[in-house]
């Protein structure tokens, strides 16, 4: 028997439906903020994430998918959504539009090849956002709200949004310079991952998991205290807004996001219930003033996060908040035998194209296991069709509740069912 790869999972039954549900609330709530839905394709140029992601960061140095395709190519499975957009947003010279900002949102699969556990897979599925072409501190604070709004309506409540700047460039450069001269006297203290990153890009110590508690982690100079005034007025308009937006917020500066392309804001939004594990970041993001650039496209700044729909999940289920109804259909079908048979698909398909949903019998059944299956399938109304009903033209309705039964024309049904359902 073939099984499915670590790492993936199937979804059927409620899972299904909740998955159907929170999907339909996103598109509800994009429309609401005024994002338009921007699809790239599952492969890329590996390259893209290389420059995109950052050689340096968790994801390109050992968590991609790559393989050469039958034209000799590197492609790469996209393990995140920003780099595919910035691609698109470039090559699809969105940034010479005249309605700046464009915002964008996605939904899809991302693939990383890590270690599987609870809240971490292989294939799993982002909602994200991304906005280009405005620096406004006010934009920073909408990209907030977006995860914060959507966990509010699902229902959410233990959740902590963390903020911190990264600062721009020139304030990057100064705290970097601060942080090497601190960690320099400890880095041997420190895990081998670590031991890297102080060559490579010493600020993702910070947000190392295995040395996160240390003594030398508490230590380290804050970020913030390194800011330029220019960042630091960014950082200021950015609280300023969250508030008047109702946004509860944590400074807290040891947040630099295991992506390589931040600037300024960076934010994340945990599950802050006791008990609910360590893979407890339901979503994070923050602004990419440079990144366009750096892909190739011209000096366009950029905002967006990204949120993860199977710890989104994992916290609904830990709230215990149930999104969906008993599944139900509107009508089921009873042909009584092979000669209603025919006319009960006309019915079946007019019933259902009038907006109405419904079923019918495929296994034959006898009546009785028939009215068990319209039960199963939770029908709010049952239509019989026998020989009497055949010859007469007519049909019997039941309702399924109240149990009370109607004869029925033919050509009267849907007006029947539409005044029903008004009621
Ligand atoms: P982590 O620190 O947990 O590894 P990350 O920094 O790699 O997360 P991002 O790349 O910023 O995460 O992705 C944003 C969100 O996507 C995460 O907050 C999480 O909800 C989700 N996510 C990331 N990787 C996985 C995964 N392997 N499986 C399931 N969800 C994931
Ligand atoms: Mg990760």
């Amino acid at each position: 028997m073939i099984q499915k790869q670590k790492g993936t999972y199937d979804v059927y039954d409620e899972m299904g439906r909740k998955i159907l549900y929170i999907e339909d609330l996103l598109k509800v709530l994009m429309e609401k903020y005024n994002y338009e839905y921007l699809r790239t394709p599952l492969f890329e140029a590996s390259e893209l994430f290389h420059r995109g992601v950052g050689e340096t960061s968790d994801i390109v140095s050992k968590e991609t998918y790559d393989f050469i395709d039958r034209g000799n190519r590197n492609i790469t499975l996209r393990p995140e959504g920003t780099a595919g957009i910035v691609r698109s947003f470039i090559e699809n010279k969105m940034y010479a539009r005249n309605d700046l900002p464009v915002k964008t949102w996605y939904y899809g699969p991302m693939y990383r090849y890590e270690r599987p556990q609870s809240g971490r897979y292989r294939e799993f599925y982002q909602f994200g956002v991304e906005a280009f072409g405005s620096n406004d501190p006010a934009l920073d604070a909408e990209i907030i709200s977006i995860p914060v709004n959507f966990y509010k309506l699902l229902g959410l409540k233990g959740i902590k949004v963390n903020i911190n700047s990264l600062g721009d460039t020139e304030s990057r450069l100064k705290y970097k310079e601060a942080l090497i001269k601190y960690l320099k006297p400890h880095i041997s203290d420190l895990c081998e991952d670590c031991q890297n990153r102080f060559l490579k890009n010493p600020l993702r110590i910070l947000d190392c998991k295995v040395d996160k508690d240390s003594e030398i982690l508490k230590n380290v100079p804050n970020i913030l205290d390194y800011l330029n005034e220019e960042s630091k007025t960014h950082f200021e308009s950015v609280q300023k807004y969250l508030k008047q937006l109702d946004i509860e917020y944590v400074v807290n500066p040891k947040i630099v996001r295991g992506l390589d392309y931040y600037t300024n804001t960076v934010f994340e939004v945990e599950a802050s219930v006791e008990g609910f594990g360590s893979q407890n970041v339901l979503c994070a993001g923050g602004r990419y003033n440079n990144l366009v650039e750096t892909i190739g496209g011209p000096k366009v700044e950029g905002v967006g996060f990204a949120l993860g729909l199977e710890r989104l999940l994992t916290a609904l289920e830990f709230e215990n908040i149930n999104l969906i109804d008993k599944k139900s259909v509107d009508v089921y079908i009873i042909p009584m035998g092979n000669n209603e048979k025919e006319i009960s698909m006309k019915l079946l398909n007019n019933i259902r194209m009038n907006g109405f949903s419904a079923d019918i019998d495929y296994l034959s059944r006898n009546i009785k296991s028939n009215f068990k299956q319209a039960d199963r399938l939770n029908a709010k109304y049952i239509i019989i069709i026998g020989e009497d009903e055949l010859k007469t033209n007519t049909i019997t309705i039941k309702n399924n509740e109240t149990k009370t039964e109607k004869k029925l024309n033919f050509d009267d049904i849907i007006d029947y069912l539409d005044k029903e359902f008004k009621e």
